[in-house]
């Protein structure tokens, strides 16, 4: 059904247009005899681009249809109308395309620009040694050793106090002794060689003022944190 009317709708489309172009070719041979004035230009202008808003029962309408020296202008017009909005159309599309490069190409300034300087900027390879140190449990005096680090990305190998168990380990350095104002932390597995735990953890002090922190360890399971004078220079 659908199929067929479309069928009827294209023969009815090829028809009107072979009696428009019939009608035409009377005009322009100058075989009609128009009725009235001729219009003036803004009119012919109007048909082209206001077309709906000129009612159908204006005279002048029915002149220029039936006139050798407005149909041709009429036509004109409209052929300059078309070519404009294709134009128009062209130069859009354009500056949609220029707009999604654009948005594109800022994308990836951005993703460069967000990637590149933590990519780019070098881990400073560090190792301490806890092995015969001393710790402060909580608030417990004990024999300190200091711990030197860098203030920059640090990729931190510290070598566990003896007699340390194996495990998950995290490792922070804060401001006290207490656990506060912590500055970087990290937790990692440690790892076993021979009798010595090893956890190797990357730390930020790129933001830290230099001076006197603590470094210190806390095991998953035995939850008490050892702290380790440290300082950033
Ligand atoms: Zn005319």
């Amino acid at each position: 059904m659908r199929l067929n009317w479309r069928r009827s709708s294209r023969v009815e489309d090829r028809l009107e247009k072979w009696i428009a172009q019939q009608h035409q070719e009377q005009v322009l041979a100058g075989k009609t005899a128009p009725v009235g004035p001729h219009p003036d230009e803004a009119f012919l202008r109007d048909i082209v681009r206001k077309s709906k808003q000129i009612s159908l029962s204006d005279s002048r309408l029915d002149h220029v249809a039936n006139c050798p020296i407005c149909l041709p202008r009429f036509l004109a017009f409209r052929r300059e109308n078309e070519s404009r909005r294709r134009k128009l159309v062209l130069v859009t599309t354009a500056a949609a395309c220029l707009v999604i490069i654009a948005a594109i190409v800022s994308l990836a300034r951005y993703r460069a620009s967000t990637q590149s300087p933590a990519a780019s900027v070098a881990l400073v390879s560090e190792t301490v040694n806890l092995w015969d140190a001393g710790t402060l449990r909580g608030e417990q005096p004990g024999s300190l050793q200091s711990v030197f680090l860098p203030a920059a990305l640090v990729r931190v190998k510290i070598i566990l106090p003896r007699f340390s168990t194996p495990g998950k380990y995290a490792v922070a350095v804060t401001m006290d002794q207490g656990g506060n104002g912590v500055v970087a932390q990290s937790s990692v597995a440690a790892t076993t060689n021979g009798q010595q735990e090893t956890v190797s953890v990357d730390l930020d002090l790129r933001q830290a003022k230099a001076g006197a922190y603590f470094l210190s360890t806390t095991h998953e399971q035995d939850q008490a944190s050892y702290y380790y004078p440290l300082q950033i220079r």
